[in-house]
């Protein structure tokens, strides 16, 4: 465990792999679909071991009930939680996430995760006080942009800090909810404010990372010093394709740098911590804001990013990956 002094190691990292269904010029390509918890990518048919493969056939109930669901009862034991969506535009990152929710549809991850949190909440309301709060940024080309805030998007733009140790965002809106109606009509409100960039690749691209962060407090009735907190991190990471494949220029590629600089220092963070030769980061290394975000949400993050190629091909344009790093709690 990556809490403990001495390591032993249980998985506190899970990935999901999930194909979303093909369209007509993949099936015309000859695309094929994995039988096996395992998919073969690329030139060389490297194989890959994932925890969960979804194929186009799963809704999104299934994705949820499988992947995500049982990890929901961690947060009420005081230990974060953070699941990210990675992958190529157009591969189903947002749709998967729900962070575009907007009331119609099959719900993505977060609306079902918010329904199953004040479920527990519901449940245990005789012994126990709750206090719920959510807020929603967005990284978009270094800039990290509040999306819960009043101000015009100019003005939104917060900074990430240093304190006590860990990292904050001092000026980040906070919004107290009471139910699902209220966190979702929160989810909603800023899904709308998020920027959303047009490249050859997708008509509605997005270029940014967007985090929605659930946070929890847990206070018992009868020892009111008895209290837990906890953190849920969803991320829609932004479009892993590199900006050749995009035919993007100017701003557009910009972003596309920034976007590929912050998940390749994530990846390689990544991986030093997989290859267990480092118990601590040195973060100094990485300047970088996506990492930044991502030490708000993760103090280790294990998986195995580095092994997932991102190789242009039809196949990873219909692959996200859901990784669910799990902090121990309360450190
Ligand atoms: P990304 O966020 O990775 O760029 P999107 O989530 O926007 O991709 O998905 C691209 C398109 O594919 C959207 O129109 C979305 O509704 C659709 N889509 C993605 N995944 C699925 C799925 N599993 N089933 C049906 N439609 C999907
Ligand atoms: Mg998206």
């Amino acid at each position: 465990s990556v809490g403990e002094p001495h390591g032993s190691r249980v998985e506190s990292v899970k990935v999901a792999l999930r194909i979303r269904p093909l369209v007509k010029t993949e099936i015309d390509v000859g695309c094929r679909l994995p039988k096996e918890p395992q998919v073969s990518i690329g030139k060389n048919n490297l194989s890959y071991t994932f925890n969960y493969v979804f194929d186009e056939n799963e809704g999104q109930g299934k994705v949820y009930n499988l992947a995500v669901k049982n990890l929901i009862e961690n947060l009420f034991k005081g230990y974060n939680l953070t699941i990210l969506a990675y992958g190529q535009t157009g591969s189903g990152k947002t749709y998967t996430m729900g962070t575009n929710y907007n009331g119609e549809g099959e719900l993505g991850v977060i609306p079902r995760a918010v329904y199953d949190i004040f479920d527990i909440i519901e449940s245990r309301k005789e012994d126990t006080t709750f206090g719920v709060t959510v807020s929603f940024l967005e990284l978009y080309n270094e800039s990290l942009y509040d999306l819960l805030t009043d101000k015009p998007r100019e003005q939104s733009i917060v900074d990430i800090r240093e304190m006590n140790n860990g990292i904050c965002i001092p000026g980040l809106t906070e919004l107290q909810v009471q139910n699902v109606d209220n966190a979702l009509a929160i989810l909603k409100e800023g899904s709308s404010g998020r920027v959303v960039g047009a490249t050859a690749m997708n008509a509605a691209s997005s270029r940014s990372h967007a985090v929605f962060t659930i946070n929890i407090k847990i206070m018992n009735k009868t020892n009111p010093k008895d209290v837990i907190a906890s953190k849920f991190h969803l991320v829609d990471l932004a479009g892993s394709e590199s900006s050749k494949k995009t035919g993007a220029t100017g701003d557009r590629f910009k972003e596309g740098i920034n976007i590929n600089k912050g998940l390749m220092v994530l990846g390689n963070v990544i991986s030093q911590l997989r290859d267990g030769q480092h118990s601590f980061i040195n973060y100094q290394h990485h300047n970088c804001l996506l990492f930044e975000v991502f030490r708000l949400s993760t103090t280790f993050l294990l998986s195995s990013l580095r092994q997932i190629p991102d190789n242009p091909n039809n196949m990873t344009d219909r692959l996200i990956y859901i990784f669910r790093p799990l902090k121990i709690a309360l450190c």
